[in-house]
């Protein structure tokens, strides 16, 4: 069944990485990760990826220490770069070609992201994998995942959680919450849900950028989720 979509922006965790680890990247849930992205990719769809950094370095945490908050933020940037190496690397090992780019300079690393630059290699049948974040301190893996796919005009943001969409209250204490099909922007701000953070969710919503949320472990993966099955949200106007 065919999706619709012509271009995604995927966001993947630091913790999608990790799997059972408490830190650092997990090579079965890696590669878990990458054959349901070249699932999606061999259909056609282009994907582009944000990744996150949690497995390896959070700037909160980091402040919380006493590390001066920039230079913190600065060390989880850095730590979504080597998810983006490891993730790149596994989806061309699943025998689709990928590129990272990097929002911060390393030339010696990745190509440094331009939407330009970006857009040609998604026209080229590339996965871009984009790592760095925003490029900013005090920002996070979401807003830079929402940011980008407005940039690279995306179709829609998949938000992969541990929840398998937007509920009206917390599942884990309500056992009476319902999880919404789909719900509008406003309707996500008014009953104050947790989508993504409110930066992210900001930008998302001023450029009405839809944002399908579904869990990780969904037996349909990643593309079954592209093409209506399994479970999840869509949150759009
Ligand atoms: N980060 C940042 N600017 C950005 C994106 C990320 O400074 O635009 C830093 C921030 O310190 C954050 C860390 O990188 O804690 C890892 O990103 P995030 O927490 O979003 O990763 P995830 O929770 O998705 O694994």
């Amino acid at each position: 069944m065919a999706s619709g979509y012509k271009r995604v922006l995927l966001k993947v965790s630091g913790e999608a990485l990790a799997g059972d680890l408490s830190f650092g990247i997990e090579p079965s849930f890696l590669q878990g990760v990458a054959s349901q992205i070249a699932d999606v990719a061999r259909t056609g769809i282009q994907v582009a990826i944000v990744v996150g950094g949690g497995n390896i370095f959070r700037g909160m945490a980091g402040a919380a220490d006493g590390t001066d908050r920039v230079t913190a933020d600065t060390m989880g940037m850095l730590g979504t770069m080597i998810n983006a190496l490891a993730l790149s690397n596994a989806i061309s090992r699943q025998g689709v070609k990928s590129k990272p780019f990097s929002a911060a300079t390393m030339p010696s690393v990745a190509d440094t992201f331009t939407a330009r630059d970006a857009k040609l290699a998604l026209e080229e049948g590339f996965v871009v994998v984009l790592g760095g974040g925003t490029g900013n301190p005090f920002f996070t893996t979401d807003t830079a995942a929402t940011l980008r796919a407005i940039e690279l005009e995306c179709d829609v943001v998949l938000k992969g959680t541990k929840v398998d969409g937007v509920y009206s209250d917390d599942p884990k204490k309500n056992p009476d919450a319902v999880r919404y099909d789909q719900i509008s922007f406003d309707d996500v701000i008014s009953q104050n849900l947790k989508v993504m953070d409110t930066a992210a969710f900001a930008l998302a919503r001023d450029s009405r950028m839809p944002i399908i949320v579904y869990s990780l472990d969904d037996d349909a993966g990643l593309s079954g989720i592209l093409e209506g099955r399994g479970a999840s949200t869509l949150v759009g106007d």
